[in-house]
């Protein structure tokens, strides 16, 4: 993806301060792209008068390949110019407030230097003017060749490439909502609005004659990937072959209809012999996102969360609040779900087992068993607050579980709770977060709240 870079001037210098002003943007903007790895960013010229911002905004609207506009005002540009552009701007901007020269020139200063070098000022009446039309936007303040200063504009050219992704995203729902519970409910069409987000229910009948569909070479190709790349930790390979028809039907099935999150129900099954267990563990490895239990929200930003982490190292992968050991002072969390939890988070090799589920009534289901990676991470819970939608942020602390669970047949977290258990969890249940989650190592809070922010919605910060 693309970030176009503006530069905005006018013409009271004259002709010489616009062909340095032109100049020093190639210059500037070059040395950015030299150093954003994970875009590209593109010189789109300078903003002169109206007309000029108008032609580049509605560029960059429908230029699919462009992901955001980062704007920087070498010198003066009246603002008033940049609104009729400013207000029909479709996607994210940054603000970067920077200048070409990194110290004065004390000996050779004179007018000349001055209007050409004028950022402190120009800038100004740009911040205005987005103030004034409440423009959503971040702005990044400093010398562009600064590390931390290239560091904020990769970090938000990431969150354009989600929030591209995210306006197109479609989620496929096996089933319903699991029945009664409320938290992972919402309203879809705000999230459609808000978010982007389409969400499609099918019937799990579909799915079901999709896995009927699926050959015995298929199935036996793909158990042969599994004992290659897993340890198989069981003498029921029947058991791991039924995932293996889950996940190719799984997947051609999402595929097909261009959905990259998907939700299952326990309660929902009919036509299947077990609960997709390491099917989805390994589609939400590829990069899928998943919601448990119907719950399509967190499908969703599992699957945007990924896509902003896509090129950082850590991950990003749906969880659950489950239990906690309350030992005072040093409490913690630990977090799984009945079978889908990401292997992305394994420590250890992950094994092959199967077992009953004991909720459900079908049969035993074969999934991944892991210890969880360690170091600090988020947790996001995304809810419906019934006047929009709210993204509630947790810092926590992934550890080692502090002793074997040799009987529990789940991969697992175990994380602290920032600033300590008591203080953190009653901020989390007071904000409403939900058992459900994203918990990330590649994303914190800021690109969360950049993120969310930009989609209309509330966000709290608990840490
Ligand atoms: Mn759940």
């Amino acid at each position: 993806m693309k970030i176009a870079f503006l530069t905005g001037s006018q013409y009271l210098y004259g002709e010489e301060t616009l062909k340095a002003v032109e100049k020093d943007s190639e210059i500037i903007c070059g040395e950015l792209d030299a150093n954003a790895p994970r875009v590209e960013i593109v010189y789109k010229g300078t903003v002169k008068t109206e007309n000029d911002a108008l032609n580049a905004v509605k560029e960059i609207n429908y230029d699919d390949e462009i992901a955001g506009v980062m704007v920087w005002c070498h010198t003066f540009s009246p603002a008033k110019m940049w609104i009729n552009a400013l207000k029909i701007l479709l996607k994210p901007l940054l603000h970067l407030h920077t200048q070409f020269n990194e110290r004065l020139p004390y000996a050779e200063i004179d007018m000349d230097f001055m209007n050409l070098n004028q950022s402190a000022h120009g800038d100004r009446e740009f911040g205005y003017i987005l103030n004034r039309l409440r423009i959503n936007h971040t702005t990044v303040v400093g010398y562009y060749k600064e590390p931390d200063v290239m560091e904020k504009i990769n970090k938000w050219a990431d969150f354009t490439v989600a929030e591209a992704f995210s306006k197109q995203l479609k989620i496929a729902r096996f089933g319903d909502n699991m029945r009664e519970v409320a938290v992972t409910e919402g309203d879809k069409v705000e999230a459609n609005i808000k978010f982007g987000w389409t969400t499609d229910y099918f019937a799990v009948g579909d799915l079901a004659e999709e896995i009927n569909a699926v050959t015995d070479a298929e199935k036996e190709a793909l158990f042969t990937e599994y004992t290659d790349k897993y340890l198989l930790n069981t003498s029921d390979a029947e058991a791991v072959k039924e995932q293996a028809k889950y996940e190719i039907a799984l997947r051609r099935f999402l595929n097909r209809g261009g959905y990259r999150a998907f939700t299952t129900n326990f309660q929902d099954l009919y036509g299947l012999k077990q609960l997709p267990g390491l099917a989805v563990q390994r589609l939400s490895a590829s990069g899928y996102g998943f919601g448990a239990e119907g719950d399509w929200k967190t499908a969703a930003l599992v699957a945007v969360f990924k896509k902003m982490g896509e090129k950082r190292k850590g991950v990003s992968v749906f969880m659950e609040d489950y239990t906690y050991d309350l030992k005072r002072g040093e409490e913690l969390v630990l977090g799984s779900h009945m079978l889908e939890v990401d292997p992305q988070a394994a420590k250890t090799k992950p094994k092959i087992e199967v077992h009953p589920l004991g909720i459900g009534g079908k049969e035993a289901p074969a999934r991944l068993v892991f210890d969880g990676i360690e170091g600090a991470a988020t947790a996001t819970s995304l809810i419906d607050t019934g006047l929009g939608f709210k993204l509630i942020t947790a810092e926590i602390e992934l550890v080692s579980q502090p002793e074997k669970m040799p009987k529990l047949p789940l991969g697992r977290l175990m994380w602290r709770v920032k600033p300590n258990f008591k203080d953190g969890v009653r901020a989390w249940l007071n904000a409403g977060g939900a058992h459900h989650t994203v918990v990330s190592t590649a994303l914190d809070a800021e690109d969360i709240e950049t993120f969310a922010l930009a989609n209309g919605a509330q966000f709290e910060h608990i840490g």
